[in-house]
């Protein structure tokens, strides 16, 4: 996958009909948005677009609703199979339940709070009643140059997310030019996130073009020294990352929840700190890569340790490595954030993955706390990638001293996995 792709500065949109899949699966508690992040940052690609004279067609799924605007409102594939599992006595009863539910979904997770916030920031939206139905169809037909209408929840439709080709034709068909915009979504394959594309020619929004820009030059041409930062809960999640960032980076630095697996490899106690027994010798290797290329591994020296996993547990610092029984790691110690600190002086780029330790507990966050402040402090170019990570640096305040913030969780993990999202893989190269 190359990361020149055509944005829609590119391309000309005037009078076009654009058809642009945005990422507005926005937090929504009793009908009020409580984190509007993801609308705002797909303003700068909208505002273009209306400026540029476009007819605008904005598309963004909502939750994971049930597929409702089937002709006979039908139950999924799972739903089925949960209540086949039921005693038949039950399963009546079941099944009326699950399409009450369905029917609820066209409400609860309909786009019109983001329709209503859009207008509120100055985009003056039309929501439709429906994704391609009839309503759809008229008001897309209807658009007048400079004019946006926001279709319903993508997701109603149960073959989005089976990137059925007869679907992705019919959502093609409301418009001239797909442009996607939802780095969230990019790793999918799905009708509106990829599908889409082979009807109509693709390009990317802004918000992809920074992402795949930033991210696209860490991996291929990064300023050194490359440092990586790895945590998190567990190595698991993180493989890919930590293979393909090792073969990258001058220095790997690793913390969190997954440092102790390593130590465990290495048959250091660990007491009962969080740790995968499976993945022992995939630690040892990763040392061993790690070591053979030259790639200085840091792990940390000493650790702030809880009885229990929970918020208001008893804690203390403890000067080493090797944690007692009945103890598990939750943070770095102070030793640890210096080394760590210290080895970011001087930086190049920094990528950084999964907080230090349990940082939403305010116990267990000063090892995240100093070392983005370390980053902040470095100059270096900094990415974060990850939904936990990224919500740790703008909790503890840091978030407007890095370079990039990534909007998608998934998606930015696959991405510094160095794997293809379908979602950008399908828009159209830079000439
Ligand atoms: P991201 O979403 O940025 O990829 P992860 O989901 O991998 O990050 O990691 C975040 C989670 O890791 C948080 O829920 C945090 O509490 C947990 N975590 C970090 N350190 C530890 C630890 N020492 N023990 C248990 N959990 C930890
Ligand atoms: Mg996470």
């Amino acid at each position: 996958m190359t990361y020149n792709k055509k944005s829609v500065a590119d391309i000309d949109v005037a009078g076009k009909k654009v058809l642009v899949r945005c990422d507005f699966n926005v937090p929504i508690k009793d009908g009020i948005i409580t984190d509007e992040k993801r609308i705002v940052g797909a303003l700068p690609t909208i505002k273009y677009l209306v400026e540029k004279g476009a007819k605008v067609i904005l598309c963004s799924h909502m939750g994971r609703p049930h597929n409702v605007f089937n002709e006979k409102l039908a139950l999924d594939k799972k739903e089925k199979k949960k209540i086949e599992a039921l005693p038949e006595e039950e399963r009546e009863a079941a099944t009326a339940a699950a399409l009450e539910k369905a029917k609820g979904d066209v409400k609860k997770l309909s786009l019109k709070p983001v329709a209503d916030r859009l207008n509120e920031l100055g985009v003056k939206t039309t929501l439709c009643a429906d994704v391609i139905g009839p309503d759809a169809q008229a008001k897309a037909a209807a658009l007048k140059d400079g004019e946006v209408i926001l279709l319903e929840n993508v997701r109603f439709h149960a073959e989005e997310e089976k990137n059925d080709p007869a679907f992705s034709q019919a959502l093609a068909s409301l418009a001239e030019i797909y442009v996607n915009d939802a780095f969230g979504t990019a790793h999918r394959a799905h009708s509106s996130t990829a599908g889409v594309a082979a009807y109509l020619p693709a390009v990317c929004g802004f918000l992809i073009e920074k992402e795949i820009s930033v991210m696209g030059k860490a991996l291929d041409d990064p300023k050194r020294p490359f440092v990586a930062i790895l945590g998190g809960a567990k190595v698991s999640d993180k493989i890919g990352v930590i293979n393909n960032l090792i073969e990258k980076v001058d220095t790997l630095i690793i913390g969190g929840g997954m440092a102790y697996t390593f130590f465990r490899a290495m048959g250091s106690p660990i007491g009962s700190s969080i740790c995968e027994e499976d993945k022992l010798d995939l630690a040892l290797d990763m040392m061993k890569k790690a070591h053979d290329k030259g790639v200085a591994l840091l792990l940390p020296v000493d650790n702030v340790i809880g009885r229990e996993y929970r918020e208001d547990t008893t804690f203390m610092r403890i000067y080493s490595d090797a944690i007692p029984d009945g103890w598990m790691g939750l943070d770095i110690g102070e030793k640890t954030q210096e080394l760590f600190s210290k080895s970011l002086i001087g930086a190049g780029t920094v990528v950084w993955n999964g907080p230090m330790g349990v940082s939403e507990w305010p116990n267990f966050a000063s090892g995240t706390r100093a070392v983005a402040k370390a980053v902040a402090e470095s100059g270096a170019i900094s990415i974060i990638g990850g939904g936990d990570s990224a919500a740790a640096v703008e909790q503890l305040g840091y978030a407007d001293q890095m370079t990039h913030i990534s909007t998608g969780g998934g998606a930015s993990l696959e991405f510094l996995e160095g794997l293809e999202l379908p979602g950008i893989a399908c828009l159209q190269d830079k000439d």
